[in-house]
């Protein structure tokens, strides 16, 4: 299943995508796609059903974030071997985890705002996963059971404030708009192997990320699993599992993000997203 929310920012109804890939309304079926909704029955039952007994929207509308009231946006450092060779950087032994602000959520195709003051802005795509069970201390062999699905995400950085503020990447990780999310939540049966998907982003037309979630260097069943040891895990929380080589950060001459620049972004399977960039 791909799992949609649209509409307008803080109006978003529940939709599908059909296997057409023709925009079903879910709302006769359900108020949204909450953390509680994925937790459910509702959502197990929704993949047994007919999807063409939703409505169709005609429309093109927006999409939002494709699960409500995430609780916790958690990130994944230096994931890619090469990634961390461009960013100066050895591969870590343990996963790297920050946390990312939920204010910085929004929509895949929704605008975004550098921050005032901002120097070193940078993109970086990345695999998302999305969670349906609570879940702590959970085995690697069980973690792909708790995941409700996976997504597309941009974990955009301001890379001054990030690394020359002092203190930890948060900063720089957590401006408004620097957390575009979706368009869809697909499911993993749809997905097949998560860790053999292309990921890629342009620049303004230019290829710059262009790699395979193969070389993750911590799977996504793996981070499940390691994360849950630390704090539990709930229904809506997003783990962004880190970038492949290719951001501005580690060219010799960074190209830094500036108003007017346009990133598309994807991931086999997951779909594409698009950013305008202004500034504040
Ligand atoms: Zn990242």
């Amino acid at each position: 299943m791909k799992l949609v929310r649209f509409g307008e920012r803080g109006q978003e109804k529940p939709g599908m995508i059909d296997a057409a890939g023709a925009l079903r309304d879910l709302s006769g079926y359900t108020d949204d796609i909450t953390p509680a909704f994925l937790a459910g029955e509702a959502f197990v039952a929704l993949a047994e059903m007919d999807s063409t007994e939703f409505p169709v929207v005609e429309a093109s509308p927006r999409f939002g974030v494709p699960v409500s009231h995430v609780g916790k946006f958690i990130c994944v450092g230096l994931n890619y071997a090469d990634h961390a060779k461009e960013a100066g950087m050895p591969p870590p032994e343990e996963p790297i985890l920050f946390m990312k602000a939920t204010s910085a959520l929004q929509g895949a195709e929704d605008t975004v705002v550098l921050p005032k003051g901002h120097s070193k802005s940078d993109w970086e795509v990345e695999l998302g996963i999305v969670i349906g069970k609570h879940s702590k201390n959970v085995a690697v062999e069980d973690a792909l059971g708790v995941v409700a699905g996976l997504c597309v995400v941009n974990d955009l950085s301001e890379r001054a404030f990030q690394l020359e503020r002092g203190g930890q990447w948060v900063k720089g990780k957590s401006c408004d708009t620097f957390g575009p999310v979706g368009p869809w939540l697909v499911t993993l049966d749809e997905v097949g192997d998560p860790q053999n998907l292309r990921i890629w982003l342009e620049l303004n037309g230019e290829m710059a990320q262009d790699s395979s979630t193969n070389q993750m260097i911590f799977p996504v069943a793996e981070l499940v699993s390691y994360i849950s040891h630390f704090m539990s895990l709930q229904p809506g929380d997003i783990i962004s599992t880190g970038t492949p080589p290719g951001v501005a950060a580690g060219m010799k001459n960074p190209r830094w993000l500036k108003a007017g620049d346009r990133m598309r972004l994807g991931i086999d399977k997951l779909g594409v997203q698009t950013q305008q960039v202004i500034e504040e």
